[in-house]
């Protein structure tokens, strides 16, 4: 279960907070080190972990706790907002600009992109929207038969040219979706096992020719802090306007959900929860921040 580890940690930790009637100084410099453990355990990036607690601590040791009836209750409160802020405060709606508005799906091998272009499909047609898929990872033929086996089950139409370059793809996808209707465009590019310079190259080309208003970087929660340096170094080629983070339903740490955004200032617009296709949901930071607090 997403944040399952941490969650206990947490618990474990406002249960003597709260226990407790009095505040001292002491109390909370204890429980800030308990769980600055508790986020590095987590695999959450170490700086963001400093930075968190030094925000906690500073609210935590105010006048306004200590004096208070239910010190430990306020300390809690103080390390639900700040978790709320390090995922970006408030939600980060998609943007569909455009007729059609384009929307580049971007990732790594595995990471869930294909399902999630499937999702995300899903998500736009319950949403009154005439999405389309496109099909342009054209390194794995089996990518195209997938995509063409996810748009079936959630009645998406499926754009696909074999093995033309990507770029061309694209281009006619535009073409296409005008023609017969569809405002939306969920393009599923290509993906390697590694980051290599070929790939961002050619996902420049699709960017420049389409236009996108949405790239969404699709990366696998479940590799923690390597997620992180992912989305770093697609943000810095591409400019990412947002994330869509997959397995959180299996991800017991959480790492790269509370870090990836304070890294790389990219919001998490989507998180993935499970493997079927309306398995996916808005990503909003205080429910995750509620959920992770139990
Ligand atoms: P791609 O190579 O990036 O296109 O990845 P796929 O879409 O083929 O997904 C790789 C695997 O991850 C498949 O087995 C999916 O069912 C699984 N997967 C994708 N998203 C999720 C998710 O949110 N939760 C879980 N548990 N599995 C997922």
């Amino acid at each position: 279960m997403a944040f399952e580890a941490l969650s206990q940690k947490l618990d474990a930790i406002f249960k003597k907070l709260r226990g407790k009637g009095k505040l001292s100084e002491s109390d909370v410099k204890e429980a800030m080190r308990e769980i600055r453990l508790a986020l590095l355990e987590a695999d959450v990036n170490y700086k963001v972990v400093k930075d968190f607690i030094s925000k906690v601590t500073e609210r935590a040791i105010g006048h306004e706790v200590m004096e208070s009836l239910t010190p430990g209750q306020q300390v809690i409160k103080i390390v639900y907002d700040e978790l709320t802020n390090l995922m970006g405060s408030k939600e980060t709606k998609l943007n569909l600009k455009g007729n059609p508005a384009v929307i580049m799906l971007v990732g790594l091998q595995g990471s869930g992109k294909t399902t999630t272009a499937g999702k995300l499909g899903n998500y736009l047609s319950k949403m009154g929207r005439r999405p389309l898929l496109v099909a342009a990872d054209i390194y794995r033929p089996a990518a195209i038969k997938q995509l063409h086996v996810v748009g079936d089950k959630v009645k998406v139409p499926v754009f696909s040219m074999g093995e033309r370059k990507p770029v061309e793809i694209a281009r006619a996808s535009v073409e296409h979706a005008f023609r017969h209707g569809n405002d939306v465009i969920i393009l599923d590019t290509a993906g390697r096992l590694h980051i290599d310079e070929e790939l961002m190259e050619e996902l420049k080309e699709i960017k420049s020719a389409v236009d996108p208003c949405e790239i969404l970087l699709v990366v696998d929660s479940m590799t923690g802090q390597d997620a992180v340096n992912v989305a770093e170094s697609f943000h810095s080629k591409l400019e990412l306007t947002g994330l869509i983070l997959t397995k959180l339903d299996g991800d017991t740490r959480g790492g790269a959900a509370l870090s990836i955004k304070a890294v790389t200032g990219c919001p998490i617009k989507f998180v993935g929860m499970g493997e079927k296709l309306d398995d996916l949901e808005q990503f909003y930071p205080d429910r995750m921040a509620s959920r992770i607090l139990g």
